[in-house]
């Protein structure tokens, strides 16, 4: 079986406020391009996206899958995106493998402020969409209030290609505005809908069609020359002519196709499959991703063609139930094949493509190539989240997907020794599907610590290892996660010299440190010119240092943000060890980091507090008391004010509550990290005696 034509395939995310019904969504499109047979339903639990027994009891979906779905003769690859905010680092892992998404809204709130964080991430990487405006039977529903609020709060330029024919429970059909012709339903269930041509219409039903229709010509025409050039020389403007036009306005994103419907009464789902096929890129419409020759360092650029030398990242780990461990990847140019040797660029190792498979809503289909522009995973691989495998004469790197260090902590304990011997293994695995999530051992308190992006992530950790694990833990109060860096350079040296009678010990380590930029990590350089560090020594002393980073100097946290280079040292010839170089590169590293003027960083989040009008003195009071700075305050519709501010993590503990008390129950806030700022070290013994 060969790859098939990267023109045919749309690597999609559907991306939403928790609650928009992005779970609806996705199992209609799986049911209606014929891979499950059974319609499910969130509320009963019964949908095939969602993988994991606790995200259907709570509904949201928190991993990222790739499922396969067949629609017009193209292969649509559906990557789950999380809709919580918590899972933002997944969400951005997403964005980075898909071409295409679409973004949906419920027909009564229209945009929210989840929305515009993960719009605001699609912008970022460019990521061209369409919106589909869901649950229109709702009372209360109205999409043109849906689309302004996507053009006011999002900034962007919707051009509604639907109307909707009723509303609310009168919701029955929806006019395709470039085929100028009304797609009606005649009942709740999934009946085939009946189509009317334009000349059949009412007449009040075809005036308002004519009048939207020019509304989305002339929208269309600000952003698109050629239409614009039709319209004002009064020239006919065909169906494909518009298709074509809101195509490429879509792809450059210059404007969003705005679509309507309701997932859970069937109504929309096909069209929205249309316009997905339609309007959303295909890898051959996206700009080629650029990578580098590791050895050369030279910019590559990785064309979606199958003959050319294999590019592949591989974006999610998983541990499936029945195959074991797979990792999903998505491939840039040429093809992975099963069988042939493969080289993971970020270990540099050689390894033999195993298993491949592709996913499907009911079945996984073993297949022998997965070729360029398309998503598959292989069984057994032992590559990790960001790696990138490409073909063995060609060895290519691609940007690695950068995630944010930890912002809260919670120290667990195993209930019971039989839960203490399962609890390694479980953190393992979870830590390896979860690049955002942490685990390490306390040394003082010979505590379990888990770091992660938020509350409600190391609740559904704690969760898992629960239900998946069958480790039972008590788990203490979330606390921050602190981290320490260095703000100068330092030069140290670190000893071993323990040669008294017998076989002894000895190493000797110079290094110097110096602060890196902000989220750039641990980076070790060696420097050792005339072999006074031996070579086989230097693995040994890069993992002392990293053990020592666990540890800093001014309050135990973890350090970030330096580079270290071994720049010299002593060797004997029987007293030298491993070991002995690992010991006295943590103790040069101690040294050098109390030269080195370190400081205590803090997490500081983007907060976003949305409350009626009434409330506003009250919530921007007691934001001031959480040490907030406040960004901006932005007057939305209908009397509702939105405050953008920078809270310390410290003093957001509780936050949602205090909210809800002193706006009777109607405010509502999101939070993400923003970036870590120095504090001092008294202000966080303060905090922790309180
Ligand atoms: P998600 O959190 O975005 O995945 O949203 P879900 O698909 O879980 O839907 C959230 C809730 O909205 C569920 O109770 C759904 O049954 C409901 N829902 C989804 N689509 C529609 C719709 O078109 N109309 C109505 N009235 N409810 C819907």
């Amino acid at each position: 079986m060969s790859g098939r034509s990267p023109e045919t395939i749309r690597n999609i995310g559907i991306i939403a406020h928790i609650d928009a019904g992005k779970t609806t969504v996705s199992e209609r499109v799986l049911f209606y391009t014929g891979f499950t047979h059974r319609l499910g339903n969130v509320d009963e639990g019964t949908t095939v996206t969602d993988f994991m027994p606790q995200e259907r009891e709570r509904g949201i979906t928190i991993q990222s899958a790739a499922i396969t779905a067949e629609w017009r003769g193209c292969q649509i690859n559906l990557i789950d995106t999380p809709g919580h905010i918590d899972f933002t680092a997944e969400v951005q892992r997403s964005l980075r493998i898909l071409d295409g998404g679409v973004v949906i809204f419920d027909g009564v709130a229209g945009v929210e402020p989840q929305s515009e964080t993960v719009w605001r991430q699609a912008d970022r990487f460019g990521v061209p969409r369409i919106c589909f405006v869901n649950k229109m039977d709702r009372t209360g529903a109205d999409f043109d209030r849906a689309v302004s609020s996507i053009s006011q709060r999002l900034g962007a330029w919707p051009i509604p290609v639907q109307m909707p024919v009723g509303v609310e429970s009168s919701f029955c059909g929806i006019v395709d505005l470039v085929e100028r012709r009304a797609v009606m339903y005649c009942g709740e269930e999934h009946t085939e809908p009946g189509l009317v041509a334009e000349a059949d219409m009412a007449s009040d039903l075809r005036a308002e069609v004519a009048r939207r229709q020019v509304d989305m010509i002339e929208a269309l025409a600000q952003v698109d020359d050629e239409v614009a050039e039709r319209y004002l020389d009064g020239n006919e403007l065909p169906p494909d002519l518009l298709r074509t036009a809101l195509r490429r306005a879509t792809l450059a994103t210059k404007a969003v196709p705005v679509l309507c419907g309701t997932a859970l009464r069937n109504k929309g789902i096909q069209l929205l499959l249309d316009a997905v096929v339609d309007y959303l890129p295909s890898p051959l419409d996206i700009p080629p991703v650029s990578g580098r020759n590791p050895i050369t360092d030279d910019e590559v650029l990785c064309r979606p063609e199958i003959s050319a030398p294999t590019s592949a990242l591989v974006f999610k780990i998983t541990t499936d139930p029945y195959m074991g461990r797979l990792a999903y990847f998505r491939v840039y140019s040429g093809a992975v094949r099963r069988g042939e040797p493969i080289l993971n660029v970020n270990r540099g190792q050689r390894e033999r493509v195993g298993r491949l498979v592709r996913m499907y809503a009911d079945r996984r289909e073993e297949v022998d190539e997965i070729g360029a522009g398309d998503i598959g995973a292989v069984l057994g691989l032992k590559a990790t989240t960001g790696d990138t495998l490409s073909g063995e004469d060609h060895p290519l790197l691609l940007e690695r997907i950068s995630f944010p260090a930890p912002v809260i902590e919670l120290a667990i304990a195993p209930r019971t020794k039989a839960d203490q011997d399962k609890l390694a293994l479980a953190l393992q695995r979870l830590t390896e599907e979860d690049p955002t999530l942490q685990a390490r051992q306390d040394e003082r308190t010979a505590q379990t610590i888990l770091a992660g992006m938020g509350e409600l992530h190391l609740d559904v950790i704690v969760d898992r290892l629960r239900r998946e694990f069958g480790v039972h833990t008590t788990a203490g109060r979330p606390q921050v996660a602190y981290y320490e860096t260095v703000t100068r350079p330092a030069r140290a040296e670190g000893r071993l010299v323990k040669q008294t009678g017998g076989h002894g010990q000895f190493a000797v380590v110079e290094i110097e440190i110096e602060p890196l930029p902000a989220g750039a990590g641990f980076l070790f350089q060696n420097k050792v010119v005339g072999g006074s560090v031996p070579r086989q020594f230097v693995p040994a002393v890069e993992a002392g240092l990293r053990e020592a980073l666990g540890r800093g100097v001014l309050a135990g946290q973890p350090v970030v943000d330096i580079m270290a280079a071994l720049v010299d040292g002593k060797a004997h010839d029987v007293d030298s060890s491993e070991r002995a170089f690992h010991t006295a590169a943590s103790l040069a590293l101690r040294k050098a980091l109390s030269l080195a003027n370190p400081i205590l960083l803090e997490p500081i989040m983007r907060v976003e507090v949305i409350t009626p009008d009434d409330y506003l003195g009250e919530v921007i009071g007691d934001l001031s008391t959480r040490s907030a700075s406040i960004l901006g305050v932005e007057m939305r519709t209908g009397s509702v004010q939105s405050i953008r501010a920078h809270v310390p993590l410290a003093s957001m503990f509780g936050y949602a509550t205090a909210l809800r008390s002193r706006t009777q129950g109607r405010g509502t806030f999101v939070m993400e990290f923003d970036h870590y700022a120095p504090i001092a070290l008294e202000t966080v013994q303060a905090r922790e005696k309180t």
